[in-house]
């Protein structure tokens, strides 16, 4: 398959997946082997031990690097792992600048393991990338960026922040989990490194985790091929075709996931019980105008502020169709608490800083009837 010649959709069902040469079989093989056989000493098909490679999962990070319009592409046991591979690139004294309001998981791995390495770390507010201009010092690495943010969905300018971290030969890394390679290519925007959590989007049934990394020079592919196979945090055959087979609908998802949540913010925005929205969709939403710059649609990820911690668990104990529960990206409409939830790990005083109040609310729009979720958030803003 050329992936100059076919347009998304069809690369998500095609790239990485010809059907198999020995079979015809339409679907990638489930290859559970740990190792493979060899001819003689030194002559093999190219496998000889699953940490190192498989076909399954060669398919998949085939496929994920052509989606992101990437060069390489390597899969990890979960977006923290991918994350964690990505941070090994760098030694004692190296200096690393994140975002300020990314996945709470993510400065908890920096300053609560990575910097007994010596690594160091600053959080910036990458909405203003001047802000990044700022904080880049000799040492700096790489930049590491979410946009839209989790889950105040700030954004960031990525080709902004790409042209300063390339003025200073810093590289830039963007988590592009929110918005899914359907609705956003960093790399044709100038980033470095994309990485996801392939169990929100991508994967996009809530039934497996996993992460990637895809990279745009040879040194990526070659690093993360020596991280997968010396430290073997590797995504396992089976979970690397569960994506395979999510991704084949990744584009129709992705369609209704954004029209649902266009609903589903219009909706929220308009009712007396709350108090704000936050979605790039909305004319409102400060970063409305970057995001139809540089994403070609808006998702399903919205935050909106119910005033209390109480009105918050009234609202999230009286859903019926809405799940409560963390994670996003799935067929189910998930609705949760960041407060206590996704953000808990970095303390009160950081979630003051950056916004997140006790009565922040976050909603992973799913693909169900919309008129059934509209009703569902109705009645449960109605017991507030
Ligand atoms: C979930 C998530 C991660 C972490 O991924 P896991 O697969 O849970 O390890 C990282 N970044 C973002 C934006 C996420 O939503």
């Amino acid at each position: 398959m050329s992936e100059q010649k076919h347009g998304f959709a069809t690369r998500a069902i095609h790239d990485g997946q010809a059907p198999d040469p020995q079979t015809g079989a339409v679907n990638v093989p489930l290859y559970l082997s740990s190792t493979y056989a060899q001819e003689e000493i030194g002559r093999h098909k190219g496998y000889e031990y699953s940490r190192v490679s498989n076909p399954t999962r060669d398919a998949l990070e085939t496929n994920l690097a052509s989606l992101e319009g990437g060069a390489s592409g390597h899969v990890f046991a979960s977006g923290m792992a991918a994350i964690m591979a990505m941070i090994t690139m760098f030694k004692s004294g190296d200096h690393v600048i994140c975002g300020a309001n990314v996945y709470g998981g993510t400065p908890r791995l920096f300053n609560q393991i990575v910097t007994r390495y010596g690594i160091e770390f600053d959080y910036v507010d990458t909405s203003d990338p001047e802000n990044v201009r700022r904080a880049i010092r000799p040492t700096t690495k790489l930049v590491h960026i979410e946009t839209p943010t989790n889950p105040l969905m700030t954004l960031t300018d990525i080709r902004a922040v790409a042209d300063i971290c390339h003025d200073k030969g810093v590289e830039l890394a963007v988590d592009n989990t929110f918005m899914s390679p359907y609705f956003q290519r960093p790399i044709e925007l100038g980033a470095d490194i994309v990485m996801h959590s392939t169990t929100k989007y991508l994967n996009g049934h809530s039934d497996g985790l996993g992460g990637v990394l895809i990279g745009t020079k040879p040194e990526h592919k070659e690093n993360f091929a020596f991280v997968q196979k010396c430290t073997g945090g590797i995504l396992s055959p089976f979970e690397c075709w569960m994506i395979l087979r999510g991704v084949k609908t990744l584009a129709v998802r992705m369609k209704q996931h954004d029209e649902s949540g266009r609903r589903v913010a219009e909706f929220l925005a308009g009712h007396k019980k709350v108090a704000k929205v936050f979605y790039p969709g909305l004319p409102s939403h400060p970063g409305h105008e970057l995001a139809q710059k540089q994403m070609t649609g808006f998702g399903g990820m919205i935050s909106f502020e119910t005033g209390s911690l109480e009105n918050a668990n009234k609202l999230l104990t009286s859903v019926k169709v809405c799940t409560l529960g963390e994670s996003l990206g799935g067929v189910e409409t998930l609705i949760s608490h960041p407060a206590t939830m996704t953000h808990a790990a970095i303390g009160a005083e950081a979630r003051a800083q950056l916004g997140i109040t006790d009565g922040l609310v976050r909603i992973s729009v799913g693909i169900e009837e919309v008129e059934d979720l509209l009703y569902d958030l109705e009645q449960a803003l109605n017991s507030i």
